[in-house]
């Protein structure tokens, strides 16, 4: 037998008791007389105890073990001298009587602690180390949690979880599609699923009412934090519903995972239209764990003579609680920061509200005190805070707005990973503009359908037409976003026809879907959370890597398995691929 318990089970209770252990060495120590071993497995640590005077061979042989290798104990548990309050463990040792190396191992080229000295690309060639640590065996193991309470969830509301398929074919939803030759089809290829929209529809076409899925989705985009080539989707579509109910049925999930999970009772989750998310806080997914609303100002600074003002689409700002102290060298960093290309923009506007209640403005020339008392006033702003201003065309200066926000927001310390900030984001415009194509694209996904009574805006005002579309963030990031689906032919027909595709096109695209529309298809909607985004909120991380096992770097590669890879000369030429080099 290799074990009779685990490295992180035996305590006080188990006094006395001749167990055996198998695990890692994670390190030793040498007291003259005493060796001590920890030795470690996934579930804990233990102190093994070698004594020189009662066995002077077997202490030898504790003395040669290093870092890693792996080895199996026999001996007694008895109760230390010097307890280890910290670990559940701390009150025993094993008093060895037999020990067996079963693998050395070569030490490590990094730390394997809480606190490693491995950088990040070389933690990712040997990510089956860097497993070892507790941090990220931690974060996959809440990934577990975290995937089999959704499934009690929504097994328990009748959910069916339905595999679809991965070599499918390219859909147009935004990203670059991965794609894989068919040997057996020269010429042909399969594209890996940005998503499995168009299956789960038509499993609601075949009947199938709720369906869900953990799956693999593929995009061939740019790399972010956030961002992997291949990441997980919680998957969902129901049928003979409506938007509110499946608000309601997910939010009650998120609700569900926070109070199993992490213990939190989330409380209800509060519901923003797109419209109001862009005008108060200039983006589609706010981080509403602060306020610092945006303010308009259009009405109380035109026509003083200043042209920032007075040629700008939109003055708009926020008020920075208790920041009128800043340093004119804080105020300068400000405006380099809204200045860099990231953001673009000209400049920055301020007006100090000062502890003695007197103001004091950039622009002073331009305005007097009665005019930036106005502006105060409309800021619901106290002494001792600073006002911040933008202007400039309206959905640039929004954008540039929300990142001064959310970098104020960092700088006064109001983002804390443990507090949580959910929103449904809802009303999304059903097309977005699309400059470098001059069309109009789906905002979300061209099975997304409008809302009723904006149908008859498609033609005249595209652009203001809503769809039954919404998004679930937490914390300022998007964690999951769906639609109720059109599913009748010709509704689904005239989207096409104003996304652009021909008729032809759209039968050739789509036509299995459209066909299926024929054949009595009930209302059906949906959303998709992104698993990884999900998990990292609750692990209080920033990237998504650390709660994948085996992620890739920022240039798409994995580089234990140094992958992706070329090919031989005798597999392109049987996928029929030929290379110009
Ligand atoms: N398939 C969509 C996505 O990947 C989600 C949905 O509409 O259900 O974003």
């Amino acid at each position: 037998m290799h074990r009779t318990h685990t490295c992180g089970e035996l305590n006080i209770n188990d006094l006395g008791k001749e167990v055996t252990l198998a695990g890692w060495v994670q390190k030793s120590r040498d007291l003259g007389g005493m060796t001590f071993i920890d030795v470690r497995d996934r579930y804990g640590i233990t102190q093994l105890l070698f004594n020189m005077d009662e066995d002077p061979s077997l202490c030898e042989g504790a003395r040669k073990l290093s870092r890693e290798f792996v080895i199996k104990v026999s001996g007694k548990v008895v109760e230390r001298t010097n307890k280890n309050p910290k670990i559940p463990t701390g009150d025993i040792e094993i008093k060895v009587s037999a020990l067996e190396v079963l693998n050395p191992a070569k030490l490590p080229p990094f730390l394997i602690e809480d606190e490693t000295d491995g950088g990040d690309e070389l933690r990712m060639r040997y990510r089956y180390l860097d497993l070892r640590r507790n941090p990220v065996r931690n974060n996959l193991i809440l990934r577990h949690k975290m995937a089999q309470e959704i499934r009690k969830y929504l097994d328990n509301q009748d959910f069916l979880e339905v595999e679809t398929p991965v070599l499918i074919k390219s859909t147009p939803e935004g990203a670059r599609d991965f794609v894989v030759p068919s040997r057996m089809n020269p010429g042909e290829f399969y594209a890996l699923p940005q998503s499995p929209q168009t299956f789960k529809q038509l499993l609601m076409v075949s009947g199938f009412d709720r369906y869900f899925q953990i799956v693999k989705c593929f995009r061939d985009e740019d790399l972010r934090a956030d961002r992997q080539p291949e990441f997980t989707q919680i998957d969902c579509e129901m049928a003979f519903i409506e938007q509110e109910d499946i608000l309601n049925l997910f939010e009650g999930m998120i609700r569900h995972l926070f109070s199993t999970v992490k213990g939190i009772d989330l409380g209800e989750v509060p519901r923003m239209v797109y419209a109001d998310a862009m005008k108060y806080y200039g983006s589609d997914k706010p981080d509403t764990r602060f306020g610092m609303r945006f303010v308009e100002l259009n009405n109380l600074v035109k026509g003083a003579g200043f042209p920032v003002f007075d040629n700008a689409e939109l003055v708009v700002g926020i008020n920075a609680k208790g920041c009128a102290p800043y340093t004119r060298k804080q105020v300068d960093e400000l405006t380099d920061f809204v200045k860099r290309p990231q953001i673009g923009a000209t400049g920055l506007v301020y007006l100090r509200y000062n502890q003695d209640g007197s103001l004091k403005s950039s622009v002073d020339k331009f305005f007097n005190e009665d005019q930036l008392k106005a502006w105060a006033a409309v800021f619901e702003a106290e002494p001792g805070d600073l006002i911040l201003l933008m202007a400039g065309p309206t959905d640039k200066v929004r954008k540039q707005l929300n990142e001064l926000r959310l970098e104020m927001g960092t700088r006064l310390g109001l983002r804390d990973k443990n507090k949580f900030a959910p929103l449904w984001v809802i009303d999304f415009p059903l097309l977005e503009w699309d400059e470098e194509h001059a069309r109009y694209h789906a905002m979300h996904h061209p099975f997304t359908s409008p809302k009723p009574e904006d149908i008859e805006l498609l033609d005249s005002k595209p652009g203001e037409v809503r769809a039954n579309a919404y998004d679930l963030v937490i914390n300022g990031t998007e964690i999951g976003g769906g639609s109720i689906r059109i599913f009748e032919k010709s509704l689904q027909s005239l989207m096409f026809k104003h996304l652009g595709f021909s008729p032809e096109e759209a039968q050739k695209q789509f036509g299995f879907l459209l066909d299926a529309f024929e054949y009595g298809a009930p209302p059906h909607g949906g959303i998709a959370f992104g698993f990884d985004r999900l998990v990292s909120i609750f692990a209080g991380l920033d990237s998504i890597r650390d709660v994948m096992a085996f992620p890739k770097n920022n240039s798409g590669r994995d580089v234990m398995i140094d992958s992706p890879a070329t090919i031989s000369d005798d597999q392109l030429k049987e996928l029929n691929i030929k290379t110009t080099v």
